[in-house]
């Protein structure tokens, strides 16, 4: 190496290969370099890894191998969001001139992906109630069917053996988002559905500091969804990767309290005067139903004087995180979804979903019960 500064300086790191670290390290680079002319040959024919990280990265597909793990499905990719797994989830699917029928009850961001972008690829969908009969919305192109395992923000558990049974008639596959249920809850590939995916930026990250998504589900639809992944550019930064692999392994602790908690809390707040309704579901798993509240504030309450009696509870557009959050789906995740779509789902001004954190369950049950008396001056 010559002895420049320059040249000193811009080698600088140092190779560390074969230190044992305890966990894996952040491989923080965007490209790999090779030996000579016959290594990037063995990169092509797949005798050895790695060539530019949009392509591929070991943080990033140890973390699409771990929740594949985790939803026992055989493959996994990792993207930069929920939204961009979910993109690459469909397109791996769908290609225009076919036709998708989708749950009517879908986390807002998904309702417009669908809605506004794939339809503008040439791809036609339908939304459709699924508690319902779904015969009525099959065309001859249809080929998929997208749902949520636990929807948002009204937290209907979807039926996925009926929807599985109907796709198996018609020759459809089935994708599903596993969000709000986590595989600690709901491993839906296992009730036969061909696509699961995840914002890792909620449960399997856990402490709101990233934003990630993961696809899982049956290999040739993974090879498919990855090099859609590689033209389209979903792909996560390396460090993401790591935090979110660094997320899951407290998942099962994290689940179990977050679940705990929102049980007592549901109950807690059952006979609140200033409420109509508590949703939470009946039953999710054995393992218990689930670590959202949603509540709907009666038409009189002062659903303002709510948020601002909050305190210590965070006002937020996400959910998910160690701390429990309130957040306003009026306001955001469905503030563009049509007025007529919104009154058939039941969103109303008063619905209020409620992320339920890891706190000592008698300081968040003061907490919200001091709001929603607020609520009622
Ligand atoms: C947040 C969320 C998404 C979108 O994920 P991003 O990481 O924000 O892109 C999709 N589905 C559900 C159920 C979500 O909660």
């Amino acid at each position: 190496m010559g002895q420049g500064f320059d040249t000193k300086s811009v080698h600088v790191s140092m190779q560390r290969e074969g230190i044992p670290t305890k966990v894996t390290p952040i491989h923080q680079s965007s490209a790999f370099t090779f030996k000579d002319l016959q290594d990037i040959e063995n990169f092509y024919h797949g005798e050895r890894d790695y060539l530019y990280s949009r392509v591929g990265n070991p943080n990033t597909d140890e973390l699409g191998k771990a929740v594949a793990q985790l939803e026992e499905a055989p493959d996994g990719i990792a993207t930069s969001s929920g939204l961009s797994a979910i993109l690459i989830g469909v397109l791996a699917v769908a290609k225009a001139g076919d036709h998708i029928i989708a749950s009517e009850d879908l986390y807002g961001g998904t309702y417009e992906l669908l809605s506004e972008e794939l339809t503008a690829f040439g791809i036609e969908v339908s939304f459709a109630d699924f508690t319902e009969d779904l015969s009525p919305f099959l065309q001859d192109n249809t080929v998929l069917l997208y749902t949520e395992s636990v929807t948002n923000p009204l937290l209907r558990v979807e039926d996925l053996t009926k929807v599985k049974e109907f796709a198996d008639r018609y020759n459809l596959k089935v994708m599903v988002d596993n969000t709000f249920a986590t595989p600690y809850l709901i491993q839906p590939y296992l009730q036969g559905v061909n696509l699961v995916v995840h914002s890792a930026t909620k449960y399997l990250g856990g402490h709101s500091d990233i934003t990630a998504g993961v696809l899982t589900g049956d290999s040739p639809l993974i090879k498919a969804a990855r090099t859609k992944a590689i033209n389209l550019g979903t792909n996560l930064s390396p460090f993401e990767a790591w935090l979110t692999v660094r997320g899951i392994k407290t998942l099962s602790v994290r689940m179990e309290r977050h679940v705990r908690n929102a049980a007592a809390l549901a109950e807690a707040l059952k006979k609140h005067p200033a409420l109509d309704k508590v949703y939470y579901p009946e039953f999710i798993s054995e393992r218990g139903n689930g670590a959202i509240v949603t509540i709907e504030l009666k038409e009189d309450t002062n659903v303002e004087a709510f948020f601002q009696s909050l305190g210590w509870i965070k006002i937020v557009a996400t959910l998910a995180g160690v701390e429990t959050s309130a957040s306003y789906p009026m306001g955001t995740s469905h503030r563009n979804m049509p007025e007529a779509a919104l009154r058939q789902l039941g969103i109303t001004k008063g619905i209020v979903r409620i992320s339920v954190g890891l706190e000592d369950i008698a300081d968040i049950i003061e907490m919200m019960t001091n709001a929603l008396d607020q609520s009622q001056k």
